[in-house]
């Protein structure tokens, strides 16, 4: 390519980029649950050396020269997320919550079989068929759901695993609303000689703020999680556990069967945010709570059919609603883009196929971290309500959310780069 060609392209790049972090970071109302922003001082960590690093093996224990600091981070990340989980045992290495899944899976289902939470009944992919446990041979029986309450029917649930004894019972669920039974299957799933897992990908923010109850506690054997939707770190994953001979062979799984590099440049700001968590988690998990359900009511009020009414909508960040008699979760969702409101289409527990989902999933956990408080809500609630009831034009409302979100740039509940004395302009891209 010759110069004025590579100019070109490096502006071709620049400008997608720009445009998204102005469109995501400015303009719009970000309402997917699994998302979330890093505070600058975690972003400002994001960008160092390690990432193009390799550390193999285990904490003092590499197949790699170079890496006395990617040990220390490393040693010094497992100290603050064990203490903030209150585990043991903590692995950070996989790369994502899925890849965390699979190790368990490795570790504790090999060659067997799964008890998981069907994909309608708020299920991930990484629990299903098509998805991770799929790949690695292992039957799937799925756990009854109770539709009317959104959540795990425990006492159908505690006889297909007395039943089919698993060896791994999953819990935890992508549409989270209320807390799975842990307590209850855990000691069903020991009674039959089981394992159980407990993903908590969607709510690990909530943990750290004390919101949602700590699976480990509740009985869990393993808790597995991203680190990246109410707990708001860089993408990345990590598995909790009490039990030294399961996480002697979960190490194992993330390395050398399922990982060779760590990323190793997030472990910093995974550091950063848990630090955050340990400081401003509690008033964060507890704000995100009360706007998720404040949403939910303005939304219900205003006649959007939000589920689970008679349990109080949510207990997470999540606020679900079907959208049948909009045209469903896949017109509702691509409508609200067109306004500005980004939100997910999901699967209800009585739908019967994924293709053309009824629902539409919202979290409110990133609004909230760019401090949102409840009468944001009842704004939010407004926009929806303005294109789904009132049938106002999303072209119409772009312009007002745009205007609305451009007062919220600012992430909250976490360290600017001065508060650790930190003087440069340097993420000109981000804020
Ligand atoms: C998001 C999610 C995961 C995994 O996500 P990754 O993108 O692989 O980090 C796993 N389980 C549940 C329940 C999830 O919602």
């Amino acid at each position: 390519m010759n110069l004025n060609d590579a100019l070109e392209a490096i502006n071709r790049v620049r400008g997608i980029i720009e445009s998204h972090n102005r469109w995501r970071r400015s303009e719009t109302i970000n309402l997917i649950p699994s998302e979330n922003v890093m505070s600058p001082l975690a972003e400002y960590f994001y960008l160092n050396d390690m990432m193009g690093r390799y550390a193999e093996g285990t904490i003092g224990n590499r197949y790699y020269q170079g890496v006395k600091y990617v040990d220390d981070i490393e040693a010094y990340l497992v100290e603050l997320m064990s203490r903030l989980f209150n585990s043991r045992f903590t692995d950070v290495r996989p790369i994502s919550g899925t890849i965390a899944n699979m190790a368990v899976y490795l570790t504790l289902a090999r060659g067997g079989k799964v008890a998981a939470v069907p994909r309608q009944c708020g299920g991930h992919i990484s629990h299903d068929e098509v998805g991770a446990p799929g790949a690695l041979g292992l039957k799937i029986i799925h756990l009854p759901c109770d539709e009317e309450n959104f959540n795990v029917d425990v006492d159908a649930a505690a006889k297909v695993i007395r039943e089919e004894k698993p060896q791994l019972v999953i819990l935890g669920a992508s549409l989270y609303l209320f807390p799975h039974p842990v307590r209850e299957l855990a000691q069903v799933a020991h009674e039959v000689g089981s394992y159980l897992m407990h993903d908590s990908a969607h709510v690990l923010g909530l943990i750290a703020g004390n919101q949602f109850p700590n699976s480990l506690k509740e009985g869990a054997d393993v808790m597995t999680s991203s680190t990246h939707k109410t707990f708001p770190g860089p993408q990345g994953g990590v598995i909790f556990t009490n039990d030294e001979g399961i996480f002697k062979n979960v190490q194992r799984a993330v390395f050398p069967q399922l990982t060779s590099n760590y990323h190793l440049h997030r472990y910093a700001s995974t550091a950063i945010t848990a630090i955050e968590m340990m400081t401003f988690g509690e008033s964060y998990a507890y704000q995100v709570r009360l706007n998720a359900k404040r949403l939910a009511e303005e939304l219900s009020k205003s006649g959007i059919p939000v589920v689970a009414e008679a349990r109080g909508f949510t207990e997470t960040h999540q606020v679900v609603f079907d959208a049948s008699k909009f045209g469903g979760g896949a017109k509702v969702a691509q409508l609200l883009e067109e306004g500005g409101v980004i939100v997910n289409k999901n699967m209800l527990p009585w739908d019967r196929s994924a293709i053309k989902p009824s629902g539409i999933r919202m979290g409110v956990q990133e609004m909230t971290r760019v401090g949102m408080g409840v009468q944001e809500m009842v704004e939010i609630a407004g926009f929806i309500k303005s294109m789904l009831i009132d049938g106002k034009e999303p072209r119409v409302l772009r312009d007002k959310v745009k205007e609305f979100r451009s007062h919220y740039t600012e992430v909250k509940y976490g360290f600017k780069l001065e508060d650790a004395g930190i003087k440069c302009d340097c993420l000109p891209l981000l804020h």
